[in-house]
């Protein structure tokens, strides 16, 4: 078992993060630890640069980054957990692999699309080219299962396909080089939705920060982005049925079952009949429950500078031991000559 995921430190990680991903690191890095497995969790900083960038605020977000995924139960004694930065490997295996990839492939990727909209002329080629860093961030460690978001689950489809490319244009049939990766999606909670837009993602690069409940919100602003969050006029229906076309109560009934474990079906026998005015103070209450300990935790972290570069330092000794075989065997793939 051969876990791999990124989350980029472009923002402050939120709540569709959380549910969407984190929860999912957490619960397979125990998994692959008891299985004798390995787990790998890295912050995407080379993915960061898709984006137009301050520096400093890149190099104080990859820290705190770390200290919100320790506060979320990532452990470094089990997970291997680094910056990409810090292992040339990605950036080499992505060139490798830009050999394989196809132009038609990445402009079918609706993540491009989005984040490019009218002004594609205008982006930058690593936003075009980011799936081939992220096809190489998991092919580099031979992943099993990636836990991911909705949104990832195209990406990890062209993975697939460079993967069986490559496999099939320089490696023998019997010895294929990479192992092709299955998405872990959740099954509930895997898009967590804009609060300000229920139809739109959830975003740390949405400009508004009333659309997302970020990790280290503390109760007050918890309580204030619910309150604000968009709605429609109706109550709550008693059944799920009554939940179809009205995409922004049923992202906040989402995200109540995902905090509170609790069924859609019992939630909506509990406050069916129920205007918002009543029921986003209770989901206010459960999300600033679920939200204490990681808030209390993070910032016992966050300010520990040399504690963070320890761990990134660490998870990065180790990746690099499991990164070399597969890049090396890449290039010779490939025929290309290293003395
Ligand atoms: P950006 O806007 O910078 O792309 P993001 O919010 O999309 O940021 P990423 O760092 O790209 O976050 O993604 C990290 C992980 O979180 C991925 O596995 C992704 O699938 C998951 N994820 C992101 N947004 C959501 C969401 N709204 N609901 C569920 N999962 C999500
Ligand atoms: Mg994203």
């Amino acid at each position: 078992m051969r876990v791999v995921s990124g989350i980029q430190p472009t923002g402050k990680p939120h709540l569709g993060n959380y549910l969407g991903a984190i929860v999912n690191y957490v619960k397979l890095q125990d998994e692959a630890h008891a299985a004798g497995g390995e787990c790998f969790i890295f912050l995407a900083d080379l993915h960061a640069l898709s984006q137009p960038h301050d520096p400093a605020e890149l190099t104080r977000n990859t820290r705190e980054m770390v200290a919100t995924l320790v506060a979320c139960g990532v452990d470094p004694s089990k997970a291997i957990l680094f910056n990409q930065a810090q292992i040339p490997a990605h950036a080499e295996l992505q060139w490798l692999l830009n050999g394989t990839a196809r132009m038609g492939w990445l402009n079918r990727m609706t993540q491009w699309k989005d984040k490019a909209g009218k002004n594609r002329e205008g982006q930058s080629i690593a936003l075009f080219n980011y799936p081939v860093l992220q096809a190489a961030d998991v092919l580099l460690y031979q992943a099993t299962h990636v836990p991911v978001g909705d949104d990832q689950k195209q990406h990890l489809e062209l993975a697939r396909d460079i993967a069986q490319k490559f496999n099939t244009d320089y490696c023998p049939e019997d010895a294929p080089l990479f192992t092709l990766p299955e998405p872990y999606i959740p099954p509930a909670a895997a898009r967590i939705m804009s609060l300000r837009d229920g139809s739109a993602k959830m975003s740390k690069s949405d400009p508004s920060e009333m659309s997302r409940i970020n990790l280290t919100d503390d109760a007050d602003t918890v309580v204030k982005k619910v309150k604000k969050a968009k709605t429609d006029a109706e109550p709550l229906p008693s059944e799920a049925k009554g939940l179809e076309g009205r995409a922004e109560a049923l992202n906040l009934v989402t995200i109540y079952c995902a905090v509170t474990g609790k069924s859609t079906d019992d939630t909506l026998s509990e406050y069916g009949g129920q205007g918002f005015g009543s029921f986003k103070p209770v989901l206010a209450e459960a999300l600033v429950e679920t939200l204490r300990p990681i808030n209390a935790r993070f910032l016992e972290l966050k300010d520990d500078t040399e504690a963070l570069d320890a761990i990134l330092a660490r998870g990065a000794s180790k990746a690099r031991e499991h990164a070399i075989p597969t890049l090396s065997a890449a290039y010779k793939a490939l025929g290309l000559l290293r003395g």
